[in-house]
């Protein structure tokens, strides 16, 4: 008989591949017994009969373990139905034999990782599509008004001097807060696409601030509020990006300004052990306790109407907290409805 040599290195591999290759090897020692003992007895018994025994007890183990192990691959792939058909709630409900336990971990490992990812990307989905909403409703706001505006002063009002000047006035300050929230929404979409580059530095923060309530000043003069900054340490030197931090500056002055109605604002450097601490303080009218902590939250305030007819596009804070973030910080604040409201923030010395 020709042996071809693909065929034996096909059945090698099938033995050496087989999911019961131990049972191959034994197969292949046995058949080499079966050979050798024709040509031996012990006590007058031929070794043939030891044999049969020992093959008959295989094929029976064989038996049983494979049975065992359809039945475990059979549970198996119901759990994997099942996950696939979204039968399952929590990773609990999945379970295999005691002796799987190890592969059941990872089972529910699985899960919870894929069911937290779907999760994830519903939310997402959820806060764009918000998101947009939002958008849209603020731009129609004031492209609503300068229609608005213009029309009327179309349709005869551009020939009443009682009023053509302060309509065209009016749809000017609204073009300038579409400006505004076309510049704060460039911000949050780079910031979140992570395409906000922040440069870092030590810089003279007394400097840095004094130049910032110089150029505000006259927001709060308009308004008869006395504006202060506080500092100690003439030559402290903080680190961070001084163009981001003029931005959380000037968005936490200008609301300390716009949401008080008398009284002071206050600009404070505490200086601590490695850090200094960046305080903006007002006598404003404060924000109520519940409100807290949604007030970082895009588009979110308090009193939309308040906010948008002195020129808020809700979403100051909401870039102020991210670059803080960056900045490994946090942004914090306290309030007293009727009193004021403070904000502030750590950066490193
Ligand atoms: P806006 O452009 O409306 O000011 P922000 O994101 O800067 O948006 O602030 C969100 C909201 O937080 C504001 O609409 C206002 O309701 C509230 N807020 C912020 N700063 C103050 C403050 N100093 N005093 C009272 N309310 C404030």
């Amino acid at each position: 008989m020709v042996i071809n040599s693909k065929a034996l290195k096909n059945i090698f591999n099938n033995i050496f591949s087989s999911r019961f290759f131990g049972s191959g090897i034994f197969a292949a020692s046995a058949l080499l017994f079966f050979i050798c003992s024709f040509s031996f007895s012990i006590n007058g018994y031929n070794i043939i009969y030891l044999f049969v025994i020992i093959l008959i007890f295989d094929i029976a183990i064989h038996f049983i373990i494979s049975k065992k192990r359809n039945t475990e691959i059979e549970k198996i792939k119901n759990v994997i139905q099942s996950i696939r058909n979204n039968n399952f709630t929590s990773p609990d409900e999945i379970l295999l034999d005691k002796s799987l336990a190890g592969l059941q971990e990872e089972i529910q490992a699985m899960f919870l990782k894929s069911k937290n990812d779907i999760d994830n990307l519903k939310r997402l989905e959820r806060v764009r599509t918000e998101f947009l909403g939002n958008v849209s409703h603020e731009l129609r706001t004031p492209i609503f008004a300068i229609q608005g505006f213009l029309e009327t002063l179309l349709d005869g009002a551009i020939d009443d001097p009682k009023v053509n000047k302060s309509f065209l006035k009016k749809a000017n300050n609204h073009t300038e807060n579409l400006n505004q929230l076309l510049n704060d929404l460039i911000d949050i979409s780079m910031i979140e696409s992570g395409e906000m580059h922040l440069s870092f530095r030590y810089f003279n923060i007394k400097e840095f601030l004094e130049q910032i309530v110089f150029e505000i000043k006259h927001l709060a003069e308009e308004k008869n509020i006395e504006l202060l900054l506080l500092h100690g340490n003439e030559n402290l030197q903080l680190f961070g990006d001084k163009n981001k931090l003029k931005q959380v500056m000037i968005n936490l002055i200008q609301n300390a300004i716009k949401y008080t109605e008398q009284g002071k604002v206050e600009v404070i450097i505490e200086e601590k052990d490695k850090f200094a601490k960046i305080i903006v303080k007002d006598s404003g009218i404060g924000i109520a306790k519940e409100n807290l902590n949604r007030i970082f939250e895009r588009f979110y305030r308090v009193d939309k109407d308040r906010s948008r007819a002195i020129g808020g596009t809700g979403l100051g804070l909401a870039i102020a907290k991210h670059i803080i973030e960056a900045h490994s910080s946090k942004i914090e604040v306290d309030s007293d409805l009727g009193k004021g409201s403070t904000f502030w923030f750590n950066l490193k010395k």
